[in-house]
């Protein structure tokens, strides 16, 4: 096993220094650029910031994000991606919980940047790539390295309204790798088109995978995923053979029938995670690109992108659930009832894992990490850890692994993972509102805010849109002139969800 990130790279450098590892549609790096760019940020970085702190790399999703990224590494720090249209409030809890040592920037957040108070050291990316690489101090960093150092910690929504961020080391990465590229035979002849922003673990894989195998990832500008007939000529255009996408995005190309257009008939491997891809869209995949393998995979951000996976061999009904299938070398997974106890077979149960690709916890949030990092009860004998997961699941009579819905409000949307909560919060900071609760619709993703107070709903909606990203706006605001309570005097949450949502 490597024992960092940054082994794999060196070996792969060696091997393919002239392939090129990253592009998008102004730039693109090859696996010897990546290597002596990211050994200058590395030594630009070690020569402020001592190791195991985080670096945090704000900018416009570009290809020589990675570069930062490595540069981190390098440094014996860990990276921490914050995109470029995340609105400041959210930069500012993350940046609180952070307290990071230093912001990496770009031209597109220049501005914002500057606005950003506090001590933390500010740099252009460009600065640091005008640094002579310090051997001896980056050694010395690696002479120090463990397995279990961070690589990356991404914030995920949380439920108190403050974001967390999960820590995840190198050692956890590698070992994801690893099952990946050998279970799906993952080479020097792979192409990926990455679709998922680097904030959010869908797209581990991609920036990992050339790492290991000399593969390449291509980055179209995120435009293209609302015209899904452009990224299917961007697939076609080059050669690309693998996808690993969110199912939504994957369903917008069949919504906006853009196969009717372009069948890039290059794709051999079609992998999605992050929330349930539905039959009837799968169902469209396959009809006009038979020959690929289908992969259905499970996990949380907190096991390292996948710990479950399903390859989609025989036919499904539009109607029909995807099985998650079975864990992936070096997870385990686990049923538990509300007892604790393991789930039988057919009885729904929590899923919670446990194995390699767990995250060490939250970062900077000791009771967050305990709550939902513990040991497992199931085993009395020695410490195990699992990550309980919240998803529900149940076994089905050929042992596989079935999704039944989330145990408390999380949601997905536009494969964003999104805590109710986290709207909820920011809408009662409000002066002008005295209750809020949000529901979220199934069937139409749709989010919708029920609310007590002294603002009409235009205006609230207005007040919000700059506090919430894109993706966690709700759809509608209702106002109440008081909000129905349950038994036991909380907000009946299953009588506001079923009145504006069902029929
Ligand atoms: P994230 O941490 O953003 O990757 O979100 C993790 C959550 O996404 C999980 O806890 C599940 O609720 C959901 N999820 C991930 N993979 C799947 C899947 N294959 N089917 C259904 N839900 C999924």
């Amino acid at each position: 096993m490597y024992s960092t990130v940054l082994q794999c790279l060196e070996q792969t450098a060696l091997k393919y220094p002239d392939k090129t590892v990253f592009a998008d549609v102004k730039e693109s790096f090859t696996f010897h650029d990546l290597l002596k760019l990211s050994q200058k940020i590395g030594s630009f970085i070690a020569d402020l910031v001592s190791p195991q702190n985080p670096i945090v790399v704000y900018m416009d999703k570009r290809a020589y994000n990675l570069l930062s990224f490595m540069g981190a590494a390098y440094a014996g720090c860990f990276y921490v991606p914050i995109d470029s249209q995340m609105p400041s409030e959210r930069i500012n809890l993350i940046l609180d919980t952070l307290q990071p040592s230093m912001i990496l920037y770009d031209d597109a957040t220049a501005d914002k940047v500057n606005n950003i108070s506090s001590s933390i050291i500010k740099f252009h990316y460009e600065t640091a790539l005008k640094t002579e690489i310090n051997d001896d101090a980056l050694s010395r960093i690696r002479l120090n390295s463990k397995n279990t150092d961070l690589l990356y910690v991404l914030f995920t929504s949380g439920s108190t309204g403050i974001p967390k961020g999960v820590t995840i080391s190198h050692a956890a990465v590698i070992d994801f790798m690893d099952w990946i590229c050998d279970a799906y035979s993952l080479d020097d002849t792979t192409i990926l088109c990455n679709q998922a922003p680097f904030y959010f673990d869908a797209s581990v894989p991609d920036i990992y995978i050339p790492l290991k195998t000399g593969a390449t990832v291509f980055i179209p500008p995120k435009s293209y995923y609302t015209f899904p007939k452009k990224i299917l000529q961007f697939i076609e255009t080059h050669n690309i053979n693998t996808l690993i996408w969110v199912p939504s995005a994957l369903c917008n190309v069949v919504n906006c029938k853009a196969f009717e257009v372009c069948v890039p008939a290059s794709i051999k491997l079609v992998i999605f995670c992050g929330e349930v891809m539905p039959c009837k869209h799968l169902n469209v995949w396959r009809t006009y690109i038979p020959s690929a393998l289908y992969v259905n995979m499970y996990g949380p951000t907190e096991a390292t992108y996948a710990c479950m996976y399903y390859n989609i061999e025989r036919v499904f009904a539009d109607d029909d659930k995807l099985p998650l299938g079975k864990a992936c070398e070096n997870s385990e997974i686990i049923l538990l009832d509300d007892d604790d106890k393991l789930a039988e077979p057919g009885i729904i149960g929590e899923i919670c894992i446990s194995g390699q690709c767990l995250s060490q916890g939250y970062y900077n949030s000791k009771e967050k990490t305990s709550a939902a990092f513990m040991q497992n009860p199931i085993n009395t004998k020695w410490r195990e850890i699992i990550y309980r997961t919240g998803d529900l699941a149940y076994q089905n009579e050929h042992g596989e692994i079935i999704f039944a819905g989330r145990k408390d409000f999380q949601i997905k949307r536009l494969g964003h993972r999104i805590e109710l909560g986290e709207i909820e919060t920011v809408i009662l900071s409000l002066n002008e509102v005295e209750n809020a609760c949000c529901v979220f619709n199934e069937d139409n993703s749709d989010i919708i805010t029920v609310y007590t107070g002294k603002i009409d709903s235009n205006a609230l909606a207005d007040l919000i849109v700059d506090k919430l990203p894109q993706y966690m706006m709700p759809n509608k605001f209702v106002k109440l002139t008081s909000m129905p309570m349950n038994l036991n005097g909380k907000i009946d949450r299953a009588k506001i969800k079923k009145e504006y949502t069902e029929g």
